[in-house]
């Protein structure tokens, strides 16, 4: 199953191309209105009986094609992130240094979207990239967690794109303007993935390939790099970790159509925009 939001801010649950609003569901658990995705899934060990009796009733479905995807978890508390996790994208920046040495840093919240969304560039006079990655969703709160138990922290996974102004400022202020974490189209729940760390994952742009590798290419796996985190934060349900790029990684450009795809997981697709752009006011 996969869960996404919808129309709004609607939750819904997606199987066969149909999506069953589920939102009553979530806010009646929650005992208020607009309890949100992070609601959901912090519950749903209580509540998947029950959204997958709604789903096989089919009375609140409606084909997914005929409604307007929002960004699945608009609200999480933190997007950790993990640089230099594959060895050919290390390469291509000219770096050698890894995960190992580099361990993770922060991606605003406010920098999300959906597939709804449009990457906004910054700045005229500096390259902004994309790379595209498999994110992690966490489903339960996760702190000095052991390499064993790592998986049985994840809610599920979604498509994710770090876009990156290139330069040498901190990754966090370069990661994080705002329309440059999208996420989507939904998150698919893990017990549909059986392997993390060997998907294909794709990334096209105007509908040419730019990255095509495999998460078996990671330096840390899924369950490592849980582990890395959740022994520096807490890990709250609905936390994203952006788990790294492969490589093939390059600029984008006004009009340019972005495209991901996570074999088993899904395809997010977004455009980008230079509408209101600025010269950069700082390191020209
Ligand atoms: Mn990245």
């Amino acid at each position: 199953m996969r869960l996404a939001r919808f129309d709004g801010g609607k939750i819904g649950a997606v199987t066969d191309a149909q999506i069953h609003d589920i939102t009553d569901i979530v806010d009646a658990d929650a005992g208020r209105a607009d309890a949100g995705m992070v609601h959901l899934l912090a519950r749903w060990e209580q509540l998947e009986s029950t959204v997958t009796s709604r789903v096989a009733d089919a009375s609140h479905a409606t084909p997914v094609d005929a409604v307007a995807l929002d960004c699945p978890i608009p609200d999480p508390t933190k997007i950790p992130s993990i640089p230099s996790n594959y060895r050919k994208h290390i390469a291509e920046m000219g770096s050698q240094l890894t995960v190992a040495e580099r361990g993770v840093f922060l991606k605003a919240p406010s920098s999300l979207v959906g597939p709804d969304g449009v990457i906004r560039l910054p700045y005229s006079d500096r390259r902004t990239d994309h790379e595209a990655e498999l994110g992690v969703v966490i489903g339960r709160r996760a702190s000095h967690v052991s390499l064993d138990e790592a998986l049985s922290y994840v809610a599920g996974y979604t498509c994710l794109f770090d876009v990156t102004v290139r330069g040498q400022e901190e990754r966090s202020m370069r990661k994080s303007f705002d329309t440059f974490t999208p996420i989507g189209p939904w998150i698919t729940l893990a017990d549909e993935i059986d392997d993390p760390d060997d998907l294909a994952i794709e990334c096209h742009v105007n509908g040419e390939v730019r990255q095509s590798s495999r998460t078996s290419e990671m330096i840390y796996s899924v369950p490592q790099l849980i582990e890395l985190v959740s022994a520096v934060m807490t890990l709250e349900p609905g936390d994203i970790i952006a788990t790294g790029t492969p490589q093939g990684v390059g600029p984008i450009t006004d009009g340019d159509t972005l495209s991901m795809s996570i074999e088993r997981i899904g395809r997010l697709e977004l455009t980008v925009s230079a509408d209101g752009w600025t010269t950069c006011p700082f390191n020209p």
